[in-house]
């Protein structure tokens, strides 16, 4: 191998590593697009595993309309118009969860939808979700994971094509990865901010799991809470740092047992849980 190659090489391997430990990410916001299509392509056609809710068309069209549109309005939602953010409901009574692929691509669970009880606990869970897009968590896990292998690979001039092969993999088995809890903390914190240009309660992502407290579920691992805490770390300590958050920025602090200002049971009742029943 020639000396330049090799300085090359060295040159690469010194950004890799500076890359993987600062929570820098290798690709870009068009392999994120390129991803987030690929997996929902794979979630459409792989029924065994995830189905398409084909109920009552108007949920969707109203939590689109009413929840998921006006948060991605937030000035704080930096790629609206680069990512292709899309929302789509999952058929699953029993799960209680919800994911976003790279690139925009929301889905919520039936089993969730069911088991909040107001639309402001929803909008915190799809601003949370938005967050693991906008702030690109999972590629950033990517990165880290595979990141070294990759640009050694395109350094070393070998198959210029193992990104898409890599990606391709974890795309085919829908490798959902689990969310560091940095991540976790992070969505929660941006859920704050994107909710708070809207007229629901921008503390909400908390409500979720304070009803899952409240109901003993948090201990619990089987019965469709177990993919949600496998993929969502520490419930009970997030309740506890959006409060803090919310104190420090002055804004109330509310629990899910609020109603009034904000918070919208009887509308979530009426064009939600009403319709899925
Ligand atoms: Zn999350």
């Amino acid at each position: 191998m020639e000396k330049k190659n090799l300085k090359i090489i060295f040159i690469v391997l010194i950004l890799i590593i500076a890359a993987c430990s600062t929570g820098l990410n290798i690709f870009t916001d068009q392999d994120e697009v390129n991803f987030g299509a690929q997996m929902d392509q794979e979630i459409r056609k792989t029924p065994q595993q995830y189905v398409i809710y084909k109920g009552d068309p108007s949920i969707k069209d109203y939590i689109d309309k009413n929840i998921f549109r006006p948060i991605l309005a937030s000035p704080e939602v930096a790629k609206k118009s680069v990512y292709k953010y899309q929302l789509e409901i999952l058929q699953n009574d029993t799960t209680l969860n919800a994911f976003a692929t790279p690139g925009g691509y929301v889905y919520v669970y039936t089993g969730l939808l069911k088991y909040l009880d107001s639309e402001a606990a929803l909008a915190g869970v799809i601003g949370h979700e938005i967050a693991h897009a906008e702030r690109r968590h999972a590629t950033q896990r990517m990165t880290e994971m595979y990141g070294f292998q990759i640009l050694a690979s395109l350094a070393l001039g070998q198959n210029p094509s193992q990104v898409a092969e890599i990606a391709a993999n974890l795309v085919t088995g829908l490798t959902l990865l689990a969310n560091s809890r940095a991540n976790e903390d992070e969505s929660d914190q941006f859920s704050v901010k994107y909710l708070a240009s809207t007229k629901y309660y921008p503390g909400s992502v908390k409500f979720f799991f304070e009803k899952l407290r409240d109901d003993g579920k948090v201990a619990q691992r089987g019965s469709g809470i177990g993919t949600f805490l496998s993929t969502h770390p520490d419930p009970i300590a997030r309740i506890t740092s959006t409060d803090q958050r919310l104190q420090a920025q002055g804004l109330e602090i509310k629990n899910y047992k609020a109603t009034g200002k904000g918070i919208y049971k009887d509308e979530y009742k009426k064009n939600i849980l009403a319709k899925l029943r």
